[in-house]
Formats: structure tokens, sequence, C-alpha cells
């Protein structure tokens, strides 16, 4: 983790500044007048300007809900905004909500077709109410000098031994298809998931691409890497699923694995509340996985 440094130091200052502080100044509220309020649109601004070529014209991380204005008490992070992310937000009385993919079902999160939708309303009426904005961060946080989601992934498997920065390819000690799936659902408490290929075949070169990052770029960087196995969050199963099975039929040493879409990048989310505890100092932040929307029965 190279970003703990920093926040190392800031809470090892603040220690010292709080025990001068207690000694020196009976006030309780000495920390008052150094303690900076942040608004939506300064935290967007700061994590924005540490991404290469950002801001970026085109992007998804937009705020869904709210405004930049708004003083910020406190930050969720999450994969998905669910109605129980919100009802816990608005519990720790936390104001803003980080999620790294969309808010309303789709892409560019048009909401135009479901204005009179009873679902719809539901969220976003909950979210008005209680005055909470979103803003979401996928575009910038995936672009970072190296993908954040990627970093943090990798920390959640406690794969950062075999990882070389910016590269999806983590070189694991040899072990079965079967130890690599366990290994996953003990580290990311995912209760079971689909793959392709032979329990029993050895895997040592992982090629790792949280999320869905579609068919043909998976298939090109397995033409790239030559992986033993493909660990990814999701795919349609008329792509990569039948490329690999084929592969398999053709006598290849080839597999994948599907984690599902939300525990894949969840690390992610905790990824970017390291980052906001270490460069928005005085704001609680606070990761919340939002689980899959699918279960397994
Ligand atoms: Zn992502």
């Amino acid at each position: 983790m190279k970003k703990s440094t920093p926040r190392r130091q800031f809470l090892l200052q603040t220690g010292a500044l709080l025990g001068a502080g207690l000694i020196a100044n009976p006030f309780s509220s000495w920390a008052g007048p150094f303690q900076k309020s942040w608004t939506v649109g300064e935290i967007m601004d700061l994590f924005i300007s540490q991404v290469p070529k950002a801001p970026f014209a085109q992007t998804v991380d937009t705020i869904k809900i709210g405004s930049r204005e708004m003083v910020v008490t406190g930050i969720v992070t999450t994969m998905f905004p669910s109605i129980a992310i919100i009802k816990k937000a608005i519990e720790l009385k936390a104001n803003l909500i980080i999620p790294h993919e969309p808010t309303f079902y789709s892409g560019q999160d048009e909401t135009d077709y479901l204005q009179n939708d009873p679902v719809f309303r539901g969220k976003y009426d909950l979210l008005a109410e209680n005055k909470l904005t979103i803003w979401r961060n996928h575009d910038y946080v995936h672009r970072m000098q190296d993908d954040g989601v990627r970093v943090g992934v990798v920390e959640e498997l406690g794969w950062q031994a075999y990882y070389t920065p910016g590269s999806p390819i983590l070189q694991i000690p040899t072990t079965s298809l079967r130890s690599v799936i366990d290994h996953i659902k003990t580290r990311m408490k995912v209760p079971a998931m689909r793959f392709v290929g032979d329990l029993d075949q050895p895997c040592s070169k992982v090629l790792l691409l949280p999320g869905a990052v579609g068919g043909k770029t998976q298939i090109t960087r397995i033409q790239e890497h030559r992986p033993d196995v493909l660990i990814c969050g999701e795919s349609n199963e008329w792509e990569t699923p039948e490329y690999v099975k084929t592969a398999q039929e053709l006598g290849m040493k080839l597999s994948m694995v599907e984690i599902g879409h939300s525990a894949s990048e969840e690390g992610g989310s905790e990824f970017v509340k390291n980052w906001l505890e270490t460069h928005v100092p005085g704001v609680p932040v606070y990761h919340i996985p939002s689980g899959n929307s699918l279960s397994v029965y």
C-alpha cells in the first residue's frame, strides 16, 4: 500500500497535535479552526487532479443526484448504491455516496424512460428526501497512474507479491484451479462462482481482469499473454466462455473463473476509501460492500 505512508504521517501528526493541544489548550473544540470543510466539488476535483490526462471530456463519472456545492458530512464508497447502502449512509450521516457502477441501471444512467417507474422513483425519492449526493467514480479510478481498482483487488486477494504495477498478469505459486477458486471465495466472501475448465489444472500465470471489460478485450488479452487462467468479473456467456471451452476442447491449457461483477471490483471501493482517508482529512469515510444482486441456489 504505497498510499499508506502519507495517511500514517497524517495520523501521527494529528495525534501529536492532539496530544499537544490537550495539554496546552483546555478547550475541547481546539481542533475546530484546523478542520477544513469539504464540498462535493472539491473532493471530485482533488481526485480528478491526480489522474493523468483528466478531466475527461467524455465520462460516466458525473453527479447522478445532488450537487457539487453540498458540504460533505461523510462518504460511503461501494460498488452499487442499493437501497440498503443508501439507508446505511443515512444512518451513518454520510451524505455523499461514491459508487463505482451506475445508480440507475444503465451505463449512462439515463432516467428519461424511468420517470414514472415505481422502482426508479422509490430509489430516487429516497435519495432526494435525504439530500444525498451521488458521484460515480468509475473512469477516473480506473485511469489513475496504476488502475486503482486493480490495485485494490490485488490487495484484497493478498497477491501484492505477485503483482507488477500496470500489468494484468500475476505469477502466483503453482496451484490447482480448484485452489485458486477456493482462495477467491475466502478472500472475497463469494459463496460460489462459475468457471470453465478442469479444477485440477495447474495454474500459475493469472490474467486478472475485474469487472466486465467485454468479450473481445478479454480474448485479446488472452492472445497477448497466454495465461493459465482468466479471472474476471463477468462476461457474456456466448463470448469468452465459449472461446475458453473451445480451447479446452482443442486440448489447450486455458481456464476461466467468473467472480461476479460486484465482488470482482469491490477492492476498488476499498482503494477509494483509503485514498479519501489520506487526502480528505476530517471527513469520515466508510466502505460498504454492496454485494451481488444475484443469489445462488
Ligand atoms: Zn470498474
